[in-house]
């Protein structure tokens, strides 16, 4: 059988980004012209198009005002999981104030779907070292498995030794989660972050493509994919912020669509629980 790789989708706003963050404060949310609904069900339909399952990992904010959205989400056969409540990162917050908006989203999320929300991702990738204490919590919260370690170098997140493969990951209090860190190849001795988001917009397509079918075939392992559904959104209303953060966030925001229809064709994808599953990781869904 072939590797099944993860879909993944960040469900947020243009407007919750960490890369404009500080640039548009959190009392102008509710007053910003929301996206979010709209490129979902434009994501849904295309993954249907290629008749293709994903995990959703869906902010509480946006599940609070949109819950029609999750059991759309939901309806169609993908994974319901949880990207926090506020967005905050996790290393800006305390041990207690990271359990009260996780379990506030996770019960959220159950209460819409009616099932149990087993995969957990934070704001911008930011359990990282000093933030590794997260991880009990979310087994103390009944996550099964956790995808927020990116094992490279940034400037905002990453955990660049971390292991690279989806593991059985001891946390500093004793317990054990299972991680899917995000996909890198290796070139080199380097590691390459082909895995989505802003990595998927602004390096060449056919490099992308490279590093994820050396991860599949050279290693045969599968990887995770991620996007925002922002990111096929080149109309979104524009936001005045450093040249840095317009980079990440508004370079080659026209050609996303179309590469990630090109990816879809390519490679063979799934849940991030099935994909876990498979890897004998978690128990197999019925
Ligand atoms: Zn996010």
């Amino acid at each position: 059988m072939s590797v099944a790789n993860a879909l993944t989708v960040d469900v947020e706003d243009y407007f919750h980004v960490a890369a404009l963050a500080p640039n548009i404060h959190r009392d102008s949310w509710t007053s910003r012209e929301p996206r979010v609904v709209g490129n979902t069900q434009r994501l849904l339909a295309i993954f249907e198009q290629f008749n293709v399952r994903g995990t959703f990992f869906v902010l509480g904010w946006v599940a609070e005002r949109y819950p029609q959205l999750v059991r759309d989400i939901a309806a169609r056969g993908h994974e319901i999981a949880c990207h926090g409540f506020s967005h905050r990162l996790v290393y800006e917050q305390s041990p207690e104030e990271f359990r009260d908006e996780t379990l506030r989203s996770k019960n959220l999320l159950e209460d819409i779907t009616g099932s149990a929300v087993l995969g957990y991702r934070a704001a911008s990738y930011s359990i990282v070292r000093k933030s590794l204490w997260a991880l009990d919590i979310l087994v103390e919260l009944g996550f099964a498995y956790d995808s927020s370690i990116f094992p490279v170098r940034h400037d905002r997140y990453g955990i660049p030794d971390a292991e690279r493969s989806p593991h059985r990951l001891s946390t500093p209090g004793g317990k054990v989660i299972v991680e899917w860190p995000l996909s890198t190849a290796q070139v080199f001795g380097l590691r390459l972050p082909v895995s989505g988001g802003g990595y998927f917009r602004l390096l060449p397509y056919w490099l992308t493509r490279w590093g994820l079918n050396s991860i599949n075939r050279r290693e045969a392992r599968p990887f995770i994919f991620y996007l925002h559904p922002w990111e096929i959104d080149p109309e979104q209303p524009r936001v005045s912020a450093g040249w840095l953060s317009r980079f990440r966030h508004y370079t080659n925001l026209d050609k996303s669509e179309d590469r990630l229809q090109a990816l879809l064709r390519e490679f063979r994808f799934g849940t991030a629980r099935d994909g876990l599953a498979q890897l004998g990781l978690l128990a197999a869904t019925d």
